[in-house]
């Protein structure tokens, strides 16, 4: 049996169905598990499918998320985008005589019964797409929406490597089906305060640069307040400095003051960088990478790991 039928079967036996993604999520992380009950709904509109989680402000129009109900453990688990247990927010995976993991990062480790990992796909949203394609679960218009704005956040608007001819074609069928409004999906997500282009300008103006081309910033919990932006912001913001010639690797590191830890964001125009992470506890894509780090100390040992990948890279690419 290939894997779409396999996962569209536990799908048709289940009831009820846990839909979960990982803490602090993106769109990819909240369109692929809230698109997910969308459509298992429009197909077993009697099921009782809940998608879990914390929220977040910044992405409230994708959808609310659920409480967990009393009876989780009689269902189905279906976790998206999270490769690892301690990441899943809301559920112990482990939990679940059922589960299901559908997930493009790197395999990291097995927290489900039936795994379909695809570290080639550009997104979680993508997957959801092929899994409609292959299956008898149809998308709605409402799924749509939030699977595009899934897959247009994680590729930076088809612009990363991993985003392939068959992420235009499910894309592509997507658009044709759904009749979404494009347009109104990008004011939803891009639209800003003109305070957060300020911040940008600070960011942009106040990283330091290695000699190898790795540029970070320290974003302190005053300098938030200072600039009236939230924790996330930096993070968030971070797709905005690609493309800079002097720059092929640049990390934020936000002060967050309630957790009493950095968050730390990386990207890169080419050298590997999850490998790096993993050593400090986080993770991630080859080029898109994450961390939670309490000590200051390892943030510059972490910085000085990065410099030396970089500069690897830069010998093996002159
Ligand atoms: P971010 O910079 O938070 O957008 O994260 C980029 C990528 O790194 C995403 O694929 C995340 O899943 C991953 N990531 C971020 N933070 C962590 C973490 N603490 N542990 C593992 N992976 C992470």
């Amino acid at each position: 049996m290939n894997i779409y039928k396999k996962i569209y079967k536990q799908i048709q036996k289940s009831d009820p169905i846990i839909l979960a993604h990982h803490i602090g999520p993106d769109p990819d992380a909240l369109g692929s598990s809230l698109a997910l009950k969308e459509i298992i709904l429009n197909k077993f509109p009697k099921k009782h499918v809940y998608a879990v989680g914390h929220p977040t402000s910044k992405f409230a129009f994708l959808g609310k998320l659920d409480k967990l109900p009393e009876n989780y453990k009689e269902g189905l688990l279906i976790v998206t985008d999270t490769p690892d247990k301690h990441r899943v927010d809301g559920v112990n995976p482990f939990d679940f005589e059922k589960s299901v993991k559908i997930d493009h990062h790197p395999f990291i480790e097995k927290t489900c019964k039936i795994e379909w990992i695809d570290p080639n796909a550009s997104s979680a949203c993508q997957m959801i797409l092929e899994l409609c394609e292959n299956t008898r679960l149809k998308l709605t218009k409402e799924a749509g929406e939030k699977l595009f704005a899934g897959i247009i956040t994680d590729t930076n608007r088809f612009m990363f490597a991993y985003t392939t001819d068959k992420t235009f074609k499910l894309v592509g069928n997507l658009v044709k089906k759904t009749n979404i409004d494009i347009n109104e999906i990008y004011n939803k997500l891009y639209l800003r305060p003109y305070k957060e282009i300020k911040f940008q300008s600070f960011i942009g103006s106040n990283f330091s640069i290695t000699e190898n081309q790795v540029a970070y910033i320290k974003i302190t919990d005053d300098i938030l307040k200072e600039y009236n932006v939230e924790v996330p912001t930096p993070g968030n913001m971070i797709n905005n400095f690609n493309f800079i010639d002097e720059i092929l690797v640049w990390v934020t590191i936000t002060e967050d003051k309630n957790f009493g830890v950095y968050r730390v964001s990386v990207r890169s125009r080419g050298p590997i960088i999850n490998s790096v992470l993993e050593n400090y506890g986080g993770g991630g894509h080859k080029y898109a990478s994450g961390a939670r780090i309490k000590d200051e100390e390892n943030i510059d040992i972490m910085i000085k790991d990065l410099d030396e990948v970089s500069k690897n890279y830069i010998k093996e690419n002159a």
